[in-house]
């Protein structure tokens, strides 16, 4: 075979974007090699799920006069633009879910709150008015009605026994007859009148893509549009923004001028079509140069920057008559806009949206000084300063932006059920446990789904060979296709990777011995990642040094979009060994290209992923292998056993691979999930 140049050493950015091939010299093909080893294909395959129609979505056209406005028409279907999604669209995979497995998914979204006095009415967020200790009437917060508890409801009551059951698809492997599902259900057509829903988010896939919620947002925000509901999305105006990927961009709105400071910033609001998404980017003209700084994040004021983008993008909802059902916003950046809605925009008249705050990772909360407070018209500090409002937990002289967004949204979600109750009850919470028992009734999890236009093995143009379900040999020619690429040995060996960022939380000590362990146990180990972090990427490229010549090995620093689906296509096992992991999106991508994760029994790792030998899950909801501590042993005792199974028992691996890719974890049912949340806080 041929052998591997060597490793070039580590560019000053400490992270590249070029491609995988691009730090390797063009070689001649290596030598045919010997066929890897292929467990048989089982007889009886059975169908592709990913074949289906579009089963449950209740579907009724927007209200015309909501768009008007300020929309200009949907771009034509150009080729290479996708055109906006419509009602009838089809390309997605969709399974009749048994009953128990909807019922359960479902079930993890919060029963209704009830509010002692209407939120609207007093001008504030929920609950009923409070005295402070200072004596000062109190911000309104959620008060839980006596009763029952339907937070706790909605949460696994132990980590080992969660009540949330990630969808199945209802096909069964023939082999496994007492996995028969009940008889599928009748697709429940809901007759509910469209929402009109605008996601305010720091980023959205792929125009401004840092981390999975850029994903979220593009995600979501087309699954709400295929269910009938008119949705917008207003976002900064980054200068490092992907602007090929924008259709149509133009200035649409000249004349918004936010408060800031006591005076104003004048800002340019332009209009663009985003693989169908209706955005609108906020450009503010001042020299603070806000979001014309080359990257999403990393600045000093990055606190202000964020806050002044919400206070900007409720300005214009406030100044384009714009007038939403439901404001979805996210993380710390976003958190303020509740505050904002509710304490100068309700009472100037903008009665009607209520907001939804998801919680992307509790670990980044935006906690900084009073000075956010004077900035952005919030001005009355010893009013914000208390702890039923923004003063943080901890720090008794910060202001803590998440926190508002907390007490201050309508409800509050984060992106997993599993990751709600760690939060809220295992110190997960990183200080805001006490906030989220208070606001409980108005808190939980839903998963996020992937885009299965997106990832989906069977259209995906990033790799060589299609393949699903039923044609799972496919996948074998994308294995080799990622060895040539790589430049690794074809043999009979495993390939095991990780896909990720380089970041302390997803377990860079572990991957680290991933990589060791998988060479020891007879894998090829592959890596795809980058870090911010100097120290971090420095070491993971002395570490492609130390295998630069290893023919079962390759590690990729950076970021790499198109080489990262052939990684999920060519892979046979997936590594994700996170200290704590929200949601997790690369095991469920993973699995829809039939490789195996391996993941750490955590957050949405724990809702997501089954254990093949110690689950008491029935055999074909089985899609994984999982390990509860943190240590080498504790991912040695997965890994190994995946490793094992891949040689011993190839027909049992294949079985995994099919139940893995035949699990519906498209925006399906956290689609609905949130019109449910959405319904229930509409009315408030
Ligand atoms: P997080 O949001 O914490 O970074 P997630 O698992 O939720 O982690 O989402 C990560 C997303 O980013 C996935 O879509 C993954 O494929 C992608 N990704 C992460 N690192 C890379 C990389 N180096 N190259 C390509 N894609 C990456």
């Amino acid at each position: 075979m041929a052998r591997k140049p060597k490793a070039p050493t580590a560019p000053a950015s400490g992270s590249t974007k070029a491609s995988a091939k691009g730090d390797k010299p063009v070689q001649a093909p290596p030598p045919v090699p010997e066929k890897p080893a292929k467990p048989k294909p089982r007889a009886a395959a059975t169908a592709n799920v990913a074949a289906g129609g579009k089963a449950e979505a209740s579907v009724e056209s927007a209200s015309p006069e909501r768009s008007a406005a300020a929309i200009p028409s949907p771009p034509p279907a150009a080729a290479g633009t996708p055109a906006p999604a419509t009602a009838g669209h089809s390309g997605r995979a969709v399974s009749e879910t048994p009953v128990a497995a909807v019922d359960t998914a479902r079930a993890a979204v919060p029963a209704p709150v009830v509010e002692p006095e209407s939120a609207e009415a007093s001008g504030t967020a929920v609950g009923a008015r409070v005295e402070t200790d200072t004596g000062a009437t109190g911000p309104e917060i959620a008060l839980p009605p006596k009763g029952v508890d339907t937070a706790e409801e909605a949460l696994p009551e132990s980590p080992h026994a969660p009540e949330w059951s990630p969808p199945v698809a209802a096909e069964m492997p023939e082999i496994q007859p007492e996995a028969s599902p009940e008889p599928s259900p009748q697709p429940h057509i809901q007759h509910r009148p469209s929402l009109f829903v605008v996601h305010i988010t720091p980023e959205l896939a792929p125009v401004a893509k840092v981390g999975g919620l850029a994903d979220v947002v593009f995600g979501l925000g087309r699954e709400l549009e295929i269910r009938g509901n008119h949705v917008e999305i207003i976002l900064p105006k980054y200068d490092c923004m992907r602007y090929d990927q924008i259709w149509g961009l133009q200035r649409t709105f000249d004349d918004l001028w936010v408060p800031w400071y006591g005076g104003a910033i004048h800002c340019s609001v332009y209009f663009g079509f985003v693989h169908g998404r209706k955005c609108f980017f906020i450009e503010p003209h001042s020299q603070d140069n806000f979001f014309n700084r080359g990257a999403v994040y990393g600045f000093h004021d990055d606190i202000l920057r964020f806050a002044f983008f919400s206070r900007a993008a409720m300005e214009f909802l406030w100044k384009s008559g714009k007038r939403p059902d439901i404001i979805h916003c996210h993380d710390w950046q976003t958190a303020l806009v509740p505050v904002y809605l509710y304490e100068i925009y309700q009472p100037m008249g903008m009665g009607r949206p209520r907001v939804c705050f998801t919680i992307h990772n509790f670990k980044h909360q935006g906690v900084t000084g009073a000075q956010v407070l004077h900035a952005s018209g919030l001005n009355r500090p010893e009013y914000y300063f208390h702890y039923d409002r923004l003063r943080d937990n901890h720090n008794p002289h910060a202001i803590n932006l998440m926190k508002g967004g907390i007490v201050y949204a309508n409800f509050v979600t984060t992106v997993s059920p599993r990751y709600a109750m760690e939060a809220k009850d295992q110190g997960q919470g990183f200080g805001l446990e006490p906030t989220l028992h208070i606001h409980h009734m108005k808190y939980g999890g839903v998963v996020n789904g992937i885009d299965y236009d997106v990832w989906n093995p069977e259209i995906d143009p990033h790799i060589p060979v299609h393949f699903g379900v039923a044609t799972i040999e496919g996948k074998y020619a994308d294995k080799k296709a990622l060895r040539d690429r790589l430049l690794l040995a074809d043999n009979e060996k495993p390939v095991v990777s990780f896909v990720g960022r380089l970041d302390p939380q997803k377990g860079i000590e572990l991957i680290r011995h991933a990589l060791f362990y998988t060479l020891g146990q007879g894998g090829q180990f592959v890596l795809l990642g980058s870090s911010p972090d100097g120290a971090i990427n420095g070491y993971f490229w002395g570490l492609k040094r130390q295998f630069n010549d290893n023919p079962d090995c390759h590690l990729e620093i950076g970021y790499n979009e198109e080489l990262a689906h052939l990684v999920y296509a060519g892979s046979d096992i997936m590594v994700v060994p996170s200290r704590f992991e929200p949601c997790g999106l690369t095991q469920l991508i993973a699995m829809r290209y039939g490789t195996i994760p391996v993941v750490r029994e955590i957050g949405g790792l724990a809702d997501t992923v089954i254990d093949k030998d110690f689950s008491h899950r029935a055999l074909h909801e089985r899609n994984g292998y999982v390990f509860r501590d943190y240590d080498e042993r504790g991912l040695e005792s997965a890994l190994g056993r995946a490793i094992a199974c891949y040689y011993q028992y190839p027909d049992h691996f294949r079985e995994l691979m099919k139940n893995a890719m035949r699990y519906d974890y498209s925006w399906n049912h956290p689609g609905q999930d949130y019109l449910n949340i959405y319904d229930h806080i509409r009315d408030k």
